[in-house]
């Protein structure tokens, strides 16, 4: 399943050096090298996966687990006073690397870190549009 391209696959199992702040058999936790705040890093599976949707759910499962432990063990260390979990499918959300992963961000107070989105606006008629086109076709 390893795609020789792909840069994460490369990292995730050890032939880029990377920092590593855990790794099991399926994943590896890697420092961001371009972090939105200190402590920034990266669950990587170490196979390969290009998205949420072609992920394997048993996987899918241990990864938001394996996630919740070094998010709690680095907020901790780190002295964090808020957590994000972020995690981009496709380019229009932002995914920039191919290969499954989730963003584990460290928040501190006025860390001025851009993650959050400015609320915007609907109406009934669309609330009830959208949940007629995801719960009933
Ligand atoms: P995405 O935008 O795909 O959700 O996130 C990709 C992330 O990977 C970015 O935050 C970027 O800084 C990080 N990144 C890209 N290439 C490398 C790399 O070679 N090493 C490390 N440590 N991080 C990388
Ligand atoms: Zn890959």
């Amino acid at each position: 399943m390893k795609d020789c391209n792909c840069i994460f696959c490369k990292i995730a199992n050890g032939e880029i050096p990377s920092t590593t702040l855990y790794e099991d058999d399926d994943f590896r936790v890697i420092l961001d090298m371009g972090p939105a705040t200190r402590g920034h890093a990266l669950l990587l599976p170490r196979e390969h996966y290009a998205n949420l949707f072609e992920l394997d759910d048993a996987l899918a499962g241990r990864a938001l687990v394996t996630a919740k432990r070094v998010a709690a063990r680095m907020k901790e260390a780190l002295g964090a006073d808020g957590f994000n979990l972020v995690q981009n499918n496709g380019e229009a959300a932002g995914q920039t690397v191919m290969h499954f992963h989730i963003h584990l961000i460290p928040r501190y107070e006025n860390d001025q870190a851009g993650i959050l989105w400015t609320p915007g606006s609907t109406t009934p008629e669309e609330m009830e549009e959208i949940r007629r086109l995801v719960v009933e076709n």
